[in-house]
C-alpha cells in the first residue's frame, strides 16, 4: 500500500477511532455487508477526497469492500486525523494526507490520489473535480462520474455545467433529502456548537449569538443556539430566508447591527466576507468569531490581521486579534470550519446517513456507467427513501403504511363524483 501519512505508528488509536464510528453506522454496515457479498465494485479505483477523519474511513472502508481499491486525502488542511490516516494505510487504503498541511502540500495530495488514475470520485467541495478540469486533464476520458458531499461544491460544479466545461456525470449528495435535512441542519447545528464549546469552555445561556446565513446549516445552529439558551440573531439576503427566520422567533437584522450586540458569531452562507472590516470597527470587546461555511472566506481574516495591533494564540484553537482601541477579538479555527476544525465534525450517526448516499450514488454511477451526460444530478429519490428507511429500521422505528383504499384514494381526482 502506498501511503504518506504524519505517523504510522499512530494507527493503533486510529483503528479503536475507526471501530467506534463504525459501530454507529448501521446503515453503511448494512451496505458494506451487502458490498462485501456482491463485489459491486470490483476492479474499479475510487479517488476520494474528504474530511480525512474516522466516519470517512468508514465510508473508504465501506467502497473498499465493494471490490474497489481506494486512494484517499483530506478537504481541509486542518481536519485531517492523523491516527485514523495511519490505520487507513494499514487497513489497505491508499492515503495522503496529515494535518496542517501547507496549501501546497494539499494540492500535492490530491494530485497524488489523482496518480492512481481513478474512474470515480467521491468529493467534498470540488477541489479535486476542479483539479482533474484544470490540471489533470489527461484523466478526463476514463473517468466514469464523480459524487459531491457539499452545498458549496455543488454550487461549483453547476457552474462547470453552465459553463459546458463539466466533463463527467457528477450526483449532488448534498442536495439529497436524507443529506441536507440532517447533516446540513441538525449535523452542523450540533457540531459547530461543539465545536464553540470545546475551543471556548464558554456559557452559551443568556449569550448574543449571531448566525449569518439562515439556509439549511444556519437553521440548525439557530436551533441549537437557542436550545441551550442564546439569544439569536439572525442575518441574511434571503427575503424569503429572512422571513422565515422572524416566523421561526429569531431577531433578524442586517450584519451593520447584528454586529455591534453579538458576542458570538457563526458564519453559514457559503459566501465570501460576510463579516469584515466595518463589521469589526464595532464589534464589542471580547466577540468570539468562526466558521462554519465549507471555506474560509466567510469572516475577511485578511483584513482582520490588518487591522491588528497584535495576534496571538490563547488557546488551540483561538487566535486573539488586539486592535488599536484595546478590543480584542477572537478567531476560531482560524476561520475554517469550527466544528472539524475544533471538533470532530458531525455525530457518527449523522455520517451514517451522508455516507451512506455517497456509497449508493458510487453504486449508481457504476451501474449507469455510459447511460449518463455530463451534468450534475439529483441524488434518486428511490435511493433517498431507502436510506431513510434503513435508517428508521436501525433506529428501532417503525411506520405505517398506504392501505389499497388509501393509494387509490391519492392516485385518484374523482373525490365524490
Ligand atoms: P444554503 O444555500 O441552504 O444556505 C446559505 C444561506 O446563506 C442562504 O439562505 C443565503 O441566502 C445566505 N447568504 C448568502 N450570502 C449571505 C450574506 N452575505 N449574509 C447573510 N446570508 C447570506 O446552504 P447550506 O446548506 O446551509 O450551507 C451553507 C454553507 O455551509 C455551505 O458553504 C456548505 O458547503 C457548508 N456546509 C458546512 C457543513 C459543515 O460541516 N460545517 C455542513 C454542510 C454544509
Ligand atoms: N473542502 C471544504 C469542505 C466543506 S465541509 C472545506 O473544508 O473547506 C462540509 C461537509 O463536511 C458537509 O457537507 C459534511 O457532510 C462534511 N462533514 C461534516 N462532519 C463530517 C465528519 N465528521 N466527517 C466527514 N465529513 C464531515
Amino acid at each position: 500500500m502506498d501511503y504518506l501519512v504524519k505517523d504510522i505508528s499512530l494507527a493503533p488509536s486510529g483503528h479503536l477511532k475507526i471501530d467506534w464510528a463504525d459501530r454507529h453506522c448501521p446503515v453503511l454496515r448494512k451496505i458494506r455487508e451487502r458490498f462485501e457479498r456482491e463485489k459491486p465494485l470490483e476492479g474499479l479505483t475510487i479517488g476520494m477526497s474528504l474530511h480525512l477523519e474516522m466516519k470517512s474511513a468508514v465510508l473508504a472502508l465501506t467502497l473498499k469492500a465493494g471490490g474497489a481499491e481506494v486512494a484517499i486525502t483530506g478537504s481541509n488542511p486542518l481536519t485531517t486525523k492523523d491516527d485514523v490516516a495511519a490505520a487507513l494505510a494499514e487497513r489497505e487504503v491508499h492515503v495522503y494526507a496529515w494535518y496542517g498541511e501547507t496549501l501546497e502540500e494539499y494540492y500535492a495530495n490530491i494530485n497524488r490520489v489523482l496518480d492512481h488514475k481513478p474512474q470515480l470520485i467521491v468529493d467534498d467541495g470540488a477541489d479535486m473535480i476542479v483539479e482533474v478540469h484544470t490540471k489533470r486533464k489527461e484523466l478526463l476520458g476514463q473517468i466514469i462520474g464523480g459524487c459531491e458531499e457539499t452545498t458549496s461544491g455543488v454550487i461549483r460544479l453547476k457552474a462547470m455545467e453552465r459553463d459546458r466545461v463539466l466533463g463527467f456525470p457528477v450526483i449532488a449528495v448534498n442536495d439529497a433529502y436524507t443529506k441536507y435535512l440532517f447533516d446540513n441542519r441538525y449535523g452542523t447545528g450540533q457540531s459547530s456548537l461543539d465545536g464553540v464549546l470545546r475551543a471556548t469552555n464558554m456559557l452559551i445561556a443568556g449569550r448574543t449569538v449571531v448566525v449569518c446565513g439562515y439556509g439549511w446549516v444556519g437553521k440548525g445552529i439557530a436551533l441549537r443556539a437557542r436550545g441551550m439558551g442564546a439569544k439569536v440573531v439572525v442575518t441574511e439576503v434571503d427575503p424569503i430566508k429572512a422571513l422565515e427566520a422572524v416566523m421561526d422567533g429569531y431577531s433578524v437584522m442586517p450584519m451593520s447591527e447584528a454586529a455591534k450586540i453579538g458576542e458570538i458569531f457563526i458564519t453559514a452562507t457559503g459566501n465570501k466576507n460576510v463579516i469584515r472590516e466595518e463589521h469589526f470597527r464595532v464589534m464589542r470587546d471580547g466577540a468570539i468569531l468562526c466558521n462554519a461555511g465549507h471555506f474560509d472566506v466567510e469572516i475577511d481574516v485578511k483584513a482582520l490581521r490588518a487591522m491588528a495591533e497584535s495576534v496571538r494564540r490563547v488557546r488551540d484553537c483561538i487566535d486573539e486579534y488586539r486592535l488599536s482601541d484595546g478590543r480584542r477579538l477572537y478567531l476560531l479555527g482560524e476561520g475554517r470550519l469550527v466544528n472539524l476544525v475544533c471538533a470532530e465534525g458531525h455525530p457518527a450517526e449523522i455520517m451514517d446517513i451522508s455516507f451512506s448516499d455517497q456509497a449508493l450514488a458510487v453504486e449508481y454511477l457504476k451501474k449507469n456507467e455510459g447511460k449518463l451526460e455530463n451534468k450534475v444530478y439529483r441524488f434518486p429519490v428511490e435511493l433517498d427513501v431507502e436510506v431513510a428507511r434503513l435508517k428508521l429500521e436501525a433506529m428501532g422505528v417503525e411506520i405505517d403504511t398506504l392501505t389499497e383504499e388509501q393509494r387509490e384514494y391519492l392516485e385518484s381526482w374523482r373525490h365524490g363524483t
